[in-house]
């Protein structure tokens, strides 16, 4: 199978950057500012928060982003038997410092992708995904009766508010709960373009 791999809250961590950089330069806890619903950028001040967060996108700073917890080592193990394709939504001025991650941490990739900002529905569709993980809700909307089941990485980025998502999308919460689905999907059972439930739908007959 061809699996597609968001990069930025999917492998590499940039919400435990981002929070990393707000308490060092901005001295405030981002992760219990959302926990009450307010956003970090208007504490921060508008200019300064765009900046940092280009600097995150545009510079070596992207590989200070941990990778998220056993994203390597599941990647690493699903590329055995998958093709991994990264399909992110980055700019193509973004992309050196993507590339130069892969390369830091060893992720095998057949291919990598980007859309600059663009919809992801059709290059998925183009290259064949079998499955795209991703943090974004938002990239999932045109995903309906697509081959590609989509699979929302639920919590991999902090945010005021929880995001709200179609019941075409198949949501997971963890690296290791993507790997069970992937083993799943491997097994045809749901066959990609079939009906996905959500993991929390009620069970069908
Ligand atoms: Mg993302």
């Amino acid at each position: 199978m061809r699996i597609g791999l968001d990069f930025d809250d999917t492998l590499a961590d940039f919400s435990a950057l981002l929070v990393e950089l707000v308490a060092a330069r901005f001295g405030f806890d981002l992760r219990a500012m959302h926990a009450e619903g307010k956003p970090g950028r208007p504490l921060a001040g508008a200019e300064r928060w765009d900046a940092m967060i280009l600097e995150m996108l545009e510079t070596d700073l992207t590989l200070a982003m941990p990778p998220k917890p056993d994203a390597v080592e599941i990647a690493q193990r699903l590329a055995e038997r998958h093709e991994l394709v990264v399909l992110t939504s980055r700019y193509d001025r973004e992309m050196p410092f993507l590339h130069a991650w892969l390369d830091q941490h060893g992720i095998p990739t057949s291919d990598v992708l980007w859309t600059n900002r663009e919809s992801k529905a059709p290059p998925a569709r183009h290259h064949g995904l079998g499955v795209l993980f991703d943090d974004t809700a938002r990239n999932f909307e045109d995903f309906v009766e697509h081959p590609t089941v989509p699979a929302l990485f639920l919590g991999a980025a902090v945010s005021p508010r929880a995001p709200e998502y179609g019941a075409h999308v198949r949501a997971v919460s963890h690296w290791r709960e993507f790997e069970v689905l992937v083993e799943t999907l491997e097994a045809g059972d749901p066959t990609p373009g079939a009906v996905i439930r959500p993991a929390t739908g009620s069970a069908g007959a």
